[in-house]
């Protein structure tokens, strides 16, 4: 079925990067064998999974839709891969991307941009613009994307779907190709709670491969789906409303009424040091890519550039030739965050923002249970409309990036739509407390 849809609408979605035909029915078969043999089948068995391209497949191509790694073949699996081969899932393909998941519309692929499904002429969001798109338009049952300051949750809520991004160390990271290690995390991309908290149960845990891997107690997610939500209490940044579309707000608005109605209680309360995660955010991932990413250097991974000099030339052809636009950028501005005389300026500056963001959550979670607001200030916005402004663009993230630098679970749901756009719905919640957030959404949805 996800390849028939493939077949019809992939020309025009431009989801996928590399797709696993062979091997995805390869593997339908051997389950169809198992099932018929009446044999103990795994929590995601049969159900097809696309994967962004960030996360190394053994034997399939994995680019980071960058021309770096247009030719690299991991030998390994990443942990995430591993368990959903355990877990059965059937692996379709790898899901296009912003290249090196840097970018909040897809359009800094490499290879080519994703289309949202709702309007083709409309980005699906970003980084994980090909993942949301994919399980939007069916040509797979879910997916995982990646997060770093938003890139599950904004692309779930331009393309209408459900997306989850994990406490900070919940689920591990090995394998996935780092663009900003203390903030990137892996969740799923799913049509709605339920599979979310599936997918999440799927792949969570432990990692001995990851140093910041939690070792924390994993509990039953669809347990949790109950139904009731009595007494719950709910506050909504002022912050979060203010500066947004007011079709969305009225959507929030209109969410919390039937929040209200269902038990849950909400106040007003105020994050004071929104206004800055932006700039720090900018900074510190910035910061952290152009450490990360010194490992492509034309040695070790991917491309090769011809007719190099000498070790210098090589590296320096290699990076100029394999880097698309944004990624450089993105290298240059760390690299000068990080440089003696500015590195207290920027970089140390940028790190002591990040607690008092974190403190802002800390606090308003003395009191109340989850925080819930807008997903994005705006929809889906024109194909081409931002790509010349990366400040415009980077704004977008505004609501999404607090969250990313406190650590804590946040889970974007569709809420409404605006001129037949969807609009998401986010709800943030304690740290590994995704059971409440889940609950609250599936509640809500
Ligand atoms: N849009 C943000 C950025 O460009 C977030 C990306 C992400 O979460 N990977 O950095």
């Amino acid at each position: 079925e996800a390849f028939a849809k493939i077949g019809e609408r992939e020309e025009r979605i431009g989801a996928y990067l590399t797709l696993n035909e062979a091997g995805a029915r390869a593997e339908a078969a051997r389950l169809d064998d198992k099932l018929a043999r009446g044999e103990d089948l795994g929590l995601l068995f049969g159900l097809p999974i696309g994967v962004k391209d960030n996360m190394v497949t053994e034997g399939l191509r994995t680019t980071c839709a960058s021309q770096f790694l247009s030719n690299y073949d991991p030998i390994y699996d990443g942990t995430v891969v591993s368990k959903l081969k355990q877990a059965e899932s059937v692996m379709i393909g790898k899901l296009n991307m912003d290249e090196f998941a840097m970018g909040g519309s897809n359009e800094n692929s490499s290879f080519h941009p994703v289309r949202n499904p709702w309007d083709l002429n409309r980005v699906p969001g970003g980084s994980s613009g090909g993942s949301a798109a994919a399980v939007a338009a069916g040509e797979a049952y879910f997916a995982l994307g990646s997060d770093t300051g938003g890139s599950i949750r904004q692309p779930a809520s331009y393309c209408g779907v459900v997306g989850l991004k994990p406490t900070y160390g919940l689920v591990s990271r090995y394998g996935l190709v780092a663009f900003a290690s203390s903030l990137d995390q892996i969740g799923p991309i799913t049509k709605n709670v339920e599979d979310a908290a599936y997918l999440l149960q799927a792949i969570a845990g432990y990692d001995p491969k990851d140093s910041t891997s939690a070792q924390v107690d994993i509990p039953n997610y669809a347990s949790a789906l109950t139904g009731d939500i009595a007494g719950l209490r709910i506050a909504v940044p002022k912050e979060y409303l203010e500066g947004v579309d007011p079709q969305i707000k009225a959507s929030v608005m209109e969410a919390l009424r039937l929040l209200e109605s269902l038990g849950a209680v909400w106040e007003e309360v105020s994050l004071p040091h929104t206004e800055y995660a932006v700039a720090a955010y900018y900074l510190l991932a910035s910061s952290e890519a152009s450490s990360n990413l010194s490992r492509f250097d034309g040695v070790r991974y991917g491309v090769r550039a011809d007719h190099a000099g000498g070790l210098l030339d090589l590296y320096h052809e290699s990076r100029s030739q394999g880097f698309g636009p944004e990624v450089k950028r993105r290298i240059m501005l760390g690299t000068y965050a990080l440089s003696s005389g500015y590195y207290d300026a920027y970089y140390l500056k940028a790190q002591k923002v990040r607690t008092l963001i974190k403190r802002d959550f800390d606090q308003t979670f003395e009191k109340y249970d989850v925080i819930v607001g807008p997903t994005t200030p705006t929809t889906a916005f024109q194909l081409g409309s931002q790509v010349d402004d990366p400040l415009t663009m980077y704004l977008n993230d505004i609501l999404t990036i607090p969250v990313s630098l406190a650590g804590v679970p946040a889970l974007s749901v569709p809420c409404g739509f605006a001129d037949g756009l969807p609009i998401g719905l986010q709800f943030i919640g304690k740290a590994f407390d995704e059971s409440t957030i889940l609950r609250l959404a599936h509640a809500f949805e």
